[in-house]
């Protein structure tokens, strides 16, 4: 068996070796560098960031360089055939690259996101997160377009960095489709660091160095040396010929069925490209259901439990359900704080919360929501929980060592009761 998979992020590498490890031979078509987004201009960098107190262009390099050392590594497999280059649809399951054409028993799509934008005057002027990550100093002023994962992640890092941070954002909310007290609270605690957050806010237009915005009746001018253009991103639905090829979309991405198949046989699309959470490691088990759908597998993979962090500072993390999302269900919910979490104490990072959802009358785990020093990591355990359909009861059964930052979601358990 033989597969063409067109892109290198996540999505594309991780099917590729796996598809590999399984015996199948691969041609993995990318016109960026191996890593895609993830590694090049999204996740790794930031994280490399997050962890500077200046923007060091050269760690970022090194840490990016290393990585795809790992990749390259992971690809070096006689099955894979590594094609560089804009690949176009040939119809069915082949493709082209340069006039040469590929012709697999299955194909699939994983060519990801760009950055996407807003329709006003001066919008040109605003960077991206990409051009973000290059940057050599630290403005003394920033204004941030968009107060979602983006915006947030990167006010946090030039706040620490010493930059006057000020985030626009349209809702009435930060980080609209989190759960809102969660949001509120990440909202109070950048405050706290200094960030300017607005909400409700509408962007008009970018006149050189002043974002022009209202709120209700009111309008306002922000002078910024940086504006950064962080309002979501869109699928990378234009760099193929999917018109020709007969694969259906919309402009949310390439409509797909619970198996990752488009409407034309053995057609497959995962990740960014297929719209819905654009995140790395959904779209390395998207590429896991297609591989498995492809060998004729099953798996259990359930899409409705995906973990997701913020790296702000405090971290945000979050999995299954919002307390939005329960509107009408009867629910019981459990909070509790880092400050009366001894290591969170003991270490200095008491500032945090965690607050747990289960459904009242089987006391199944629905959700968690956590704020506060590695809640990117902690929030697994609530994931292990809700994907095995773990109840209140048997979770307070589970012994945590002491002194964690982990009890804090043991103690949110403990706490759910009856709203
Ligand atoms: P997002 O959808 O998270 O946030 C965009 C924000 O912009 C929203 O809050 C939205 O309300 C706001 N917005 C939209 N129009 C606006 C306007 N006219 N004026 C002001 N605000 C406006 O998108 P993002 O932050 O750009 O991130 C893009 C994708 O990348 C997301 O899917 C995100 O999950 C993913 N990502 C994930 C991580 C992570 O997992 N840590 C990090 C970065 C990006």
């Amino acid at each position: 068996m033989k597969i063409i998979i067109i892109g290198a992020g996540p999505g594309g590498y991780e099917t590729a070796a796996e598809a590999a490890a399984k015996g199948i031979e691969v041609v993995l078509i990318s016109e960026g560098p191996l890593g895609g987004t993830c590694l090049n201009e999204g996740c790794i960098p930031t994280k490399a960031l997050c962890t500077m107190d200046a923007p060091d262009q050269e760690r970022k390099r090194a840490v990016i360089e290393q990585l795809a050392g790992g990749i390259s590594q992971l690809l070096r497999n006689k099955l894979i055939t590594l094609v560089q280059g804009r690949a176009r649809l040939c119809g069915g399951t082949a493709a082209e690259v340069d006039g040469v054409r590929y012709d697999g028993d299955a194909l699939i799509i994983a060519t990801g996101s760009v950055s996407a934008s807003l329709p006003i005057p001066g919008a040109e002027q605003a960077i991206d997160s990409a051009a973000m990550l290059d940057l050599k100093e630290v403005p003394a002023r920033l204004c941030v377009i968009g107060g979602g994962v983006i915006g947030l992640e990167f006010a946090s890092i030039y706040r620490k960095f010493g930059s006057e941070v000020t985030v626009l954002e349209f809702c009435p909310n930060v980080l609209p489709r989190f759960d809102v007290d969660l949001a509120k609270r990440l909202k109070a605690s950048l405050a706290k660091r200094g960030v300017t957050i607005e909400t409700a806010a509408r962007v008009t237009a970018i006149e050189g160095h002043k974002v022009l915005w209202s709120k209700g009746e009111k309008e306002f001018e922000t002078e910024a040396d940086v504006i950064l253009m962080a309002v979501g991103r869109r699928p990378n639905l234009k760099s193929l010929n999917l018109d020709e090829a007969g694969i259906e979309y919309t402009p949310r991405g390439i409509v797909v069925n619970e198996n990752m198949q488009t409407n034309v046989p053995g057609v497959y699309a995962i990740g960014d490209i297929i719209g819905g959470m654009m995140l790395a490691h959904v779209a390395s088990a998207h590429g896991r259901r297609a591989l498995n759908h492809i060998c004729g597998d099953t798996d259990g993979i359930d899409f409705g439990v995906v973990p997701a962090a913020v790296f702000t500072v405090p971290e945000a993390a979050c999995v299954g359900k919002t307390e939005e999302e329960c509107a009408g269900m009867e629910i019981i919910t459990g909070k509790a704080n880092y400050r009366a979490n001894g290591k969170a104490v003991a270490s200095g990072e008491a500032d945090g919360w965690c607050k747990v959802i289960a459904d009242k009358a089987s006391g199944r785990i629905l959700g968690a929501h956590i704020l506060g020093a590695h809640a990117s990591d902690i929030i697994h355990e609530a994931a292990v929980l809700i994907s095995l359909g773990a109840t209140v009861r048997q979770a307070r059964d589970i012994i945590h060592a002491h002194p964690t930052l982990s009890e804090v979601l043991a103690a949110a358990i403990a706490a759910c009761k009856a709203n």
